[in-house]
Parts: C-alpha cells; sequence; structure tokens
C-alpha cells in the first residue's frame, strides 16, 4: 500500500482550531510526561498484524487518512485514565480508547471522529494484576495480550489453567471482551467469562463493578453481580467508560483435549449440516465453538493469492474451488468442519463416537483421521486453539489479494438450517455483485450461530475496497430485512447496523442516548462508537 506523503502538521478534532489543539497537547504533556504524547506526524503506515498502527485502520475500507488520530497517549495507571479523560472534558477534545488495537476487520485501532486523541492503554498498563490457581481466576489491565496470559500461565507451572483465544492470540483480553469477542474452548464467549470490571468514567469518576464495590472483598472475580443492577454490559460495545481493569476466569484443564475434522461434499447440504449440527451443540456433545468452513477458506489458508488458482474476474467458481480441494487432504468438498473433544480419553471417545455418526448422515460427509493429517496442517493450528494456545495461522488467508485486508459481515441467526441458507444466499448475492469472494464460516456458539463471512479485499486498490463496502452495506440491509442483526461490526458500519436494531421507534438507541448524555454531558468519549453519538454530535451529518 502506498504510504501518504510526510504531513507537516498533525491532523487536528473536526471542528477544531489549531492553537487550542496546541494548547491542548502542552496541557497533557504536563500531566502524564512528554515522551507519553505523540502526534500524528509520521506517513500513515499500515504494517502487519504484530506490527500494527495505533493511528488509524490498518485494514483501511475507505481512504486510509480518513478514519485517523491526531495523537495518542499513553497512560500508565488508572490515576493516569483520570488525568486524561478531565483534560478530554476541560479541553472539549474527543478521545478514543484502545487496549491493543488490533481490532482488525472491526475498525483496527481508529477512532470514529477524525482527529480524535487515542489512548493507547496497551503499551504501559500491561500488568497481569493476579492470577489465583485455586478459583481459576485471574484480573488483568488492558495491554494484557492472549500471548502474554498464556505464557505467564506456563511460566507459573499452572498446567492445570487455561485460557480462551480466538483465531490470533495478539489482541488484549480486555479489549477483545470489552468489544463481546469470541474463542474457541468451552469458555468462548468471553463476556460470560469476565467477572468484575473497573471502569474510569467520562467525566472522570472511578467505578468498580459487582463485588468490585465492596471494600475488602475477595470475590470480585468470582461472583460478576454483586448486588443491585448488572451494569458491565453497559461498557462492552459502548463509549460509556475506559475499562481499565478486568476480572476473567480460566477453565481447568478438563484432562485431555482432541480436535477432529469433517466434509462435507455439496454446498447446497449447508442446512443439512447445520440441523445436524444443532442438537449436538445444545446437548453439549460439541462443547465449544463449532465452525463449519467454506471449502474456499481451506483454499486461501494455503497461502497463495486467488491469481495463482483463478485469473477469471468475480468469485472463484466453485468447480474449480472443488477440484483444487481434491488435491488436499480435505479431498473434493464445500464445506469442512473443524471441531474439538474434552476430557480423559474415554470420555473424548465416547462424543467422538456420537458425533461421527451424526455427520456421516449427512449424504458424501468424509470423517478424516486426525493420523492421517500432515503436521503442518492447518487442523493442527485449529486443535491448539481450541485447548487455549495461542496461534497466528489464522493470517493465512490475508493472502487472497494483494494488499489484503478484510473486513467481518457477523450476523447472528438460530442454529437452523434454513437460517443459515438464508444468510448464505444474502452474502452469495452480495459478493457475486460486487465481483468478491466469499468466505463463510458457521460458528455455533450454544443457542446462538454466528454466520461469519470474513470478506478478503484488495485495500491498495480503490475499487476493491468501494465494492467491499458496498457489498457489507447491501448484507446488512438484506440480512435486517429477513430479521437478523450483527453481534459486531466494523466502526464505518456501526450507524447502519445500530439502525437495524429499531424496535418501537428506535427505543433502545433513545436509551443509550439518555446514557450517553448523563455520563458525558460533553461528549468527549468515543463519539460515534456503536452508533452512539453524544448530543453534540447528534443528527448533524455524523452518522452514516
Ligand atoms: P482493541 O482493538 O484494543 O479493542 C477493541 C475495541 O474495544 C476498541 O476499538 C475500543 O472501541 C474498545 N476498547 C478497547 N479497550 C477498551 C477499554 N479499555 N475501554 C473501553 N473500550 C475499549 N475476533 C474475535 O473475537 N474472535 C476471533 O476468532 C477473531 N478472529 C480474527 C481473525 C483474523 C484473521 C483477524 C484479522 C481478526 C480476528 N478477530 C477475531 C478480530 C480481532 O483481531 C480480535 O477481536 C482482537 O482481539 C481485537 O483487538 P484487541 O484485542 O487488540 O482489542
Amino acid at each position: 500500500v502506498p504510504r501518504t506523503e510526510n504531513v507537516e502538521l498533525p491532523i487536528i478534532p473536526t471542528g477544531y482550531s489549531r492553537s487550542r489543539f496546541n494548547s491542548a497537547i502542552e496541557a497533557i504533556e504536563l500531566l502524564i510526561g512528554r515522551q507519553n504524547v505523540e502526534l500524528n506526524v509520521k506517513p500513515l503506515v499500515d504494517g502487519w498484524y504484530l506490527e500494527h498502527p495505533n493511528t488509524h485502520d490498518a485494514f483501511h475500507l475507505v481512504e486510509q487518512e480518513e478514519l485517523v488520530s491526531s495523537a495518542t497517549v499513553y497512560p500508565a495507571s488508572t490515576e493516569e485514565v483520570v488525568h486524561i479523560v478531565k483534560w478530554a472534558n476541560q479541553y472539549e477534545i474527543p478521545i478514543y480508547p484502545i487496549s491493543m488495537g488490533r481490532n482488525l476487520g472491526y475498525g483496527g485501532a481508529a477512532p470514529r471522529v477524525r482527529g480524535s486523541v487515542i489512548v493507547d492503554l496497551g503499551k504501559r498498563m500491561t500488568k497481569i494484576l493476579d492470577i489465583d490457581p485455586d478459583t481459576c481466576t485471574c484480573l488483568l489491565e488492558p495491554g494484557v495480550s492472549f500471548y502474554a496470559l498464556y505464557e505467564e500461565i506456563q511460566s507459573r507451572g499452572h498446567k492445570h489453567l487455561w485460557i480462551d483465544v480466538p483465531d490470533l492470540g495478539g489482541g488484549s483480553v480486555l479489549g477483545n471482551t470489552v468489544d463481546r469477542g469470541v474463542g474457541y474452548t468451552p469458555y468462548g464467549n468471553h463476556y460470560e467469562a469476565h467477572s468484575g470490571m473497573e471502569v474510569v468514567l467520562p467525566t472522570g469518576e472511578v467505578i468498580r463493578t459487582g463485588m468490585g464495590a465492596l471494600p475488602g472483598n475477595n470475590t470480585w472475580q468470582i461472583f460478576p453481580y454483586g448486588f443491585g443492577p448488572y451494569a458491565d454490559g453497559i461498557f462492552t460495545q459502548s463509549n460509556f467508560g475506559i475499562v481499565t481493569k478486568i476480572g476473567m476466569t480460566l477453565m481447568p484443564n478438563p484432562g485431555g483435549s482432541e480436535g477432529f475434522m469433517c466434509t462435507f461434499k455439496e454446498e447446497e447440504d449447508l442446512a443439512k449440516i447445520v440441523e445436524v449440527i444443532r442438537p449436538l451443540r445444545i446437548r453439549n456433545i460439541l462443547e465449544n465453538v463449532a465452525q463449519l468452513k467454506h471449502v474456499v477458506q481451506e483454499v486461501a489458508l494455503l497461502g497463495k493469492p486467488r491469481s495463482h488458482w483463478y485469473k477469471g474476474k468475480g468469485a472463484v467458481p466453485l468447480e474449480r474451488l472443488r477440484e483444487i480441494a481434491s488435491t488436499l487432504p480435505c479431498g473434493d468438498c464445500s464445506w469442512v468442519y473443524y471441531g474439538n473433544v474434552y476430557g480423559p480419553k474415554e470420555h473424548r471417545d465416547e462424543k467422538l463416537k456420537i458425533t461421527r455418526e451424526a455427520f456421516e448422515t449427512v449424504p458424501g460427509a468424509r470423517w478424516i483421521p486426525r493420523e492421517s493429517l500432515p503436521r503442518d496442517h492447518y487442523f493442527f493450528s485449529r486443535e491448539n486453539i481450541a485447548s487455549g494456545v495461542p496461534e497466528f495461522e489464522e493470517l493465512r488467508w490475508l493472502n487472497w489479494h494483494e494488499n489484503g485486508s478484510h473486513v467481518f459481515f457477523s450476523p447472528v441467526s438460530a442454529p437452523r438450517g434454513e437460517d443459515a441458507l438464508k444468510l448464505f444466499n444474502i452474502a452469495k448475492k452480495w459478493h457475486q455483485e460486487c465481483e468478491l469472494d466469499s468466505f463463510p464460516a458457521c460458528c455455533v456458539g450454544l443457542r446462538e450461530m454466528y454466520f461469519i463471512v470474513n470478506m478478503v479485499y484488495d485495500r491498495g486498490d480503490p475499487v476493491s475496497k468501494a465494492n467491499a463496502y458496498r457489498c457489507m452495506r447491501g448484507m446488512i440491509a438484506d440480512a435486517a430485512a429477513e430479521g437478523f442483526g450483527e453481534y459486531r461490526t466494523h466502526l464505518l458500519l456501526a450507524d447502519q447496523v445500530a439502525g437495524t436494531y429499531s424496535w418501537n421507534n428506535n427505543a433502545l438507541m433513545q436509551f443509550h442516548n439518555t446514557i450517553k448524555d448523563s455520563l458525558d454531558p460533553n461528549g468527549i468519549l468515543a463519539p460515534g462508537r456503536n452508533g452512539i453519538w453524544p448530543k453534540k454530535y447528534r443528527n448533524k451529518s455524523w452518522e452514516l
């Protein structure tokens, strides 16, 4: 991706004067130290996963310069976060908190309002404050990555403790949890697995939720609810506070873990397969997030660009994908299921037997013995992830395009065959219309199914970007018309998605607005995040 030319003057927040901005920067430098304030004056570099920028969205969906910060501040403690929040109120400057900013596919580290000051909590607030091997819990600051937590648990010799990891282990445990991210052990719903938060409110007060509000307690990480209204939810996917600590529960090692793989021949059998998965998942025979991936991902995971396999325009035809797949361990198929079973061997064998029998009721299903797979097969990365071991292999499919970037379409449905088919057809229609390959995966949480479509595009090509954006908007609108909503979305699509949750004359958004106006009267904290705009921005053409 070409870099922009060196900008001589930093970007300033929209509607702000340069002299006021300069005064504000001088003031924050005095409060937290000049070395902990960085102006966004260097060329924008997209980097890659491990060297991602904290100035903009590395996977830009629009012009690279659209969603950018003016500066970044690096607090070292909750007290410094309080100073920053009070400073932002004094200067009425928009701030945007990130933990590590690896939210790639959902907006990365970018703020929604151009020129906001990024509060990067991940650089200096990196403490693992507690790991309790008896209650299997921990207390973390925002800069603790899945890798760091995993390594610390190993180095302390707590072999009986597992963590839960998403596809990639470089993100922040706290950042992922407040965005309600998911991983792949039985503790995969991260919000559900958390217990207790410390939050700096937009006016600078600090609260602890749940048992954390009771001085002298030793149950903050044990019992999430405490007494009275349960507040934690409003600090996720919102702009109501900056979370500075989070408690997480850790899964005890179940006594063994083993992956399995099954392929299904026909694309149109999607509904049948999902009907087979649902009862197994709800009965907990399948104990972790079940993942059924389209065969295109098996091909993309080889890490070669799409042009290596197919020269034509538009989506690579299914026949061509199946032809390539027939040379791979998965064989000629349309869908690949990656799963895991847990517990001692006799328990695992019993669950594998039940699952295999159920899967093989779908004509053309093929159970692939674990032992038959080469050690460098993606299967073993999935097995690790499902056993709480962080990995990076999932990055391979980004090579599908030059300057490979992606954006997630993430609607939630019931784990029903007819729903999966409806979403699959919506995605297919829009991908064809926008000449993009569709990378769908059905991920069954428990009673909910995330129909995740990873859309890979070339961020160096304005046409590819425009198509990706158009495709996303089209899918969101069509899915909503069928009664489906997204569980999470890219920063730029948040207004559209929030607008689909409109029951009773947008009553839910009006409730959010009431909370926002009360907690953040100056509208300084992450304006526009998840479609929630402070009063001074609301209905002034910020919404997309
Ligand atoms: P951040 O980027 O730090 O935080 C995310 C957002 O939460 C921020 O933008 C901010 O708005 C808010 N936030 C962060 N910290 C705070 C705070 N302290 N207070 C208030 N608000 C805050 N995600 C999954 O969940 N599961 C997956 O399996 C998964 N697979 C992926 C695969 C690929 C190939 C890629 C590229 C991405 C994937 N992601 C997945 C998305 C993303 O990489 C992860 O969710 C990642 O953990 C998010 O980045 P982060 O942890 O650094 O969070």
